[in-house]
């Protein structure tokens, strides 16, 4: 295993000792979530911290940020799309938990573990999950793609296909007439 692709911290010292822990690290190629997997461009860059706040509760604080990959809503091109994404819970530790469960205590959500060593991957995932964008664009302006023959219009010439030309030869007299019309209204 690549050990810059770990995305656990081991709380060992930290609950015999309390105290604080930190671990960084990275995720390449995509972010997976349940069934579903976010591609990246690049690398997501994460970061947590788990200070011991006494009878074997910890609180865990974090933040990832990286380029998630989405299509561009209007031309379907893969679109690079910045997401950082914070993340605070409360755990507790109760040794022989065979993994992560989250139960609803006084209306706050507690995540119980059961190894020193805790995975991270859940926390990660979900937080940069919630902070994705519904939909995102290429660029502001981009054009999309002809509604009839389907050409991606950034790359397309002015003249995908015939009905595009046409289309266009078109607006340009109704433009004109309308400029007529102003004039004579002058
Ligand atoms: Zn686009
Ligand atoms: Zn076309």
């Amino acid at each position: 295993m690549d050990y810059g692709e770990i995305q656990s911290i081991n709380l060992a010292r930290l609950l015999r000792e309390g105290g604080t822990a930190e671990a960084k690290g990275e995720i390449s190629g995509q972010i997976e979530l349940g069934n579903d997997t976010i591609p990246l461009q690049d690398k997501a860059l994460w970061r947590v911290s788990v200070t011991s706040v006494g009878d074997d509760e910890l609180w865990l604080s974090g933040e990832i940020a990286g380029n998630a990959v989405m299509e561009c809503r209007r031309c379907l091109d893969p679109t690079p799309t910045p997401v950082r994404a914070h993340f605070q819970h409360m755990l507790r530790y109760q040794p022989g938990l065979e993994r992560l469960e989250a139960v609803e205590e006084d209306e706050e959500e507690v995540f119980l573990f059961g190894k020193p060593d805790l995975e991270l991957a859940p926390f990660l995932s979900e937080a940069f999950a919630l902070e994705l964008p519904y939909t995102t664009l290429c660029r502001e302006d981009c054009p999309g793609l002809c509604e009839f023959c389907g050409a991606n219009l950034k790359r397309a010439p002015q003249d995908c296909c015939p009905q595009r030309s046409r289309q266009g030869k078109e607006s340009k007299l109704a433009e004109q007439l309308k400029k007529l019309d102003l004039e004579g209204i002058e």
